[in-house]
Parts: C-alpha cells; structure tokens; sequence
C-alpha cells in the first residue's frame, strides 16, 4: 500500500494502525503531504465552512509548582519572571474581550495553588455572570477530579491539557518522576466523564521524541476522542535543562495536524501560538493543514513578555487582541471567515 493510500484509507475509516502510521511518519514525502494537505482542507470546508474561530487567552499566572524539564515556567527556573492576576485583573481582560467580540475566554497558567478551589470558582461564576454567552475553556494542569467538577458545576465548559507524550518512558524523560503519567491520563479521562469538551495534545519533536511515540499519540487521540486536539513545535527555553535541543520542525507538524484533521474530522484544531513563533507563516500554515481556531492574547499587555513558555514567544501583533484587524484581514485573504460565535464543539456525521 502507498502512503497515498494509507492517507485514503485514514480519510474513509478514520483510523490506520501501528504499523500504518508508522511507515507513513517515517516516509512521507513532498507529494503525500501535499496530497493529506489538500485531504485535510477539504474536510475542514465540508465541515466548518471557511470558519475560523476565534477564542481570547488570558494567562492568569506565571507560577508553576512543577518543574517539566522543556518549560520555562517551571518552578527550577530562578529567572522568571513571575505573576499572577487577581479577579478583577481577569475580569478587565474579558471585559476588553467580550468589547472586541470574543465569546470564548480560555484560562491558562501554570499550576499555581494560589488558585484553590474556592477562589477559581469564584472567577468562573463571575465571568459567566457578567457574559452568560460565552463560553469559558480552563488550561490550568493537573487538578483532582473533585476539583474539575466543581469548575464544570461552577460554569466552565471546556478544558485543555496536553497529554504531552502516550509513552510513558518518554514522559519520564520529559518529567521529573514526582509527575505522573498515569495521573495525567486518568486527568483526561475524568475531565471527558464530567462532560467537559476536552482538549488534549502535545509538542512535535521534544526531546527523546521518535515516530513511535508519535504513532502513540495519534493513536491514544483516537481512543480518547478529544473534542480538540493542540499540538505544535517543541521550541526550546534557554532556562531548562533542554536549552541545547533543536526546535520541532514545522513540516513534521503541519503533516501531523493534517493527519489528525484526516482521522478526527470534526475536532477543534487550534493553530498555536508556537506554529506562529516558529515561523512568520506558521499560523497560516496551520489552518491550510486543517486547523480551525486561534487564540489571540487578551492578557494586560505588562505580562505577557513575563508568560514565557519557550524563547521568543510571539506575544503581539496577530498573535495579541490588539493585532485583531491585522489578523482577520490576513485570514480573509487567504478566503477564510473570522466567527466570533462560541464555537462549541459539534459532533459532524460525515460522509466523506
Ligand atoms: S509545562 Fe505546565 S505544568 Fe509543566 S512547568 Fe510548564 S506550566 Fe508548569
């Protein structure tokens, strides 16, 4: 079987197996990812139109309890620099959001037990108070499954966290060993039977990487069934023990969320802030590939410089609320439409 027939088969029964996924990783040429390309495009228009949705990211805080060897927020790193934003700091980031348009705010930080249980349903209740419309997505770690249902009773809707590796000697390569694999996985699937629309993902080429852990990773994305999917580069941090490893490369993850697009079909595919960091045109290069959503920067403008996940985080212009306009004009070159709609997740029966 070609590799075009294997990107056929992915598109009419949705899955390959081990061995399939395998040899397509590791021979895929110019011409097979041109063609999941243009197989992945086409399902996103049958789908979504050439709707792109938009949500506000709003990182509450810096601080991290955790100390992943690959990110700069971990809490070995005595040269970040630190912050967290209080209610009524939030609550100015959805009011300038909700002014532009956004009916989705995502709250993302690092796993800051600043935000206890009581106090993060606090700023769930408000927001949803003051914009009943919108939706609310949480980035915010690892949490008991106690603690996820309270944020879900409290009003939250969907919550992301990256699986970051399905092999579990390579999580131990990528965390410390006080981190659990198993711990992260059972997270997922507490967040998916409390009925959150559930986000899962991880970074293409960290360290110790290879193309079985990929196969893995799209495997357990199909098991999991996530109603969205982040993936992007691995971009290294000067300030972690990684700070000689090389950049994920941008060809591997554009083929990957092609693929992904291919296999799920109706997820919700972000292009990252990290694809947009990597590359001037990453963020585009994303959505021709099959991503469908992007999160612009709603965080006061003083910190984001201090939210630095990796070296050189893009944190203004299309990638920043203020680079709006820019955004949506460079979308609507490219023929796609900007929605500000909440932009739940919709199970799509399709036909091919
Ligand atoms: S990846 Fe997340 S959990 Fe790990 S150190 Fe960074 S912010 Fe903390």
């Amino acid at each position: 079987m070609s590799n075009i027939d294997l990107i056929n088969k992915l598109h009419q029964e949705g899955a390959l197996d081990f061995d399939e996924f395998k040899r397509l990783l590791k021979t895929f040429d110019q011409n097979d990812f041109d063609y999941a390309k243009k197989i992945a495009a086409k399902i996103t228009e049958q789908i979504f139109k050439n709707k792109i949705y938009i949500r506000g990211l709003i990182e509450i805080s810096s601080y991290c309890k955790n100390d992943c060897y690959y990110c700069g927020l971990r809490r070995s790193n005595k040269l970040a620099l630190r912050y967290r934003l209080n209610l009524e700091e939030i609550l100015l980031c959805c009011k300038e959001g909700y002014r532009l348009g956004f009916r989705t705010f995502v709250l993302q930080g690092g796993e800051d037990e600043y935000y206890q249980d009581e106090r993060m349903v606090e700023i769930i209740e408000k927001i949803k108070e003051l914009y009943p419309d919108c939706a609310i997505t949480l980035s915010l770690g690892e949490k008991s499954k106690e603690t996820y249902q309270k944020y879900f009773n409290a009003g939250a809707d969907r919550y992301l966290l990256r699986h970051e590796t399905y092999n579990r000697e390579h999580y131990y390569q990528l965390h410390p060993h006080e981190m659990s694999f198993d711990n992260r996985i059972d997270c997922l699937l507490n967040l998916k039977a409390i009925g959150f629309q559930t986000g899962c993902g991880f970074m293409v080429g960290s360290y110790h990487q290879d193309i079985d852990c990929l196969v893995n990773d799209l495997l357990f994305i199909k098991e999991l069934k996530p109603e969205m999917v982040g993936i992007g580069p691995y971009l290294v941090h000067q300030n972690t023990p990684f700070k000689n490893q090389p950049n994920g490369d941008l060809k591997l993850t554009l083929f990957l969320l092609s693929l992904i697009r291919i296999m799920t079909k109706d997820v919700l595919l972000p292009a990252t802030t990290a694809l947009a960091t990597l590359d001037s045109n990453g963020r585009l290069e994303g959505i021709n590939h099959g991503c469908n959503v992007v999160m612009p920067n709603l965080s006061p403008q003083e910190v984001r410089k201090k939210y630095s996940l990796y070296d050189g985080k893009a944190a203004s212009g299309q990638e920043a609320s203020e680079g709006l306009k820019e955004l949506i004009d460079t979308l609507k070159t490219a023929g796609y439409e900007v929605v500000y709609e909440r932009g739940d997740y919709c199970k799509f029966d399709y036909e091919g």
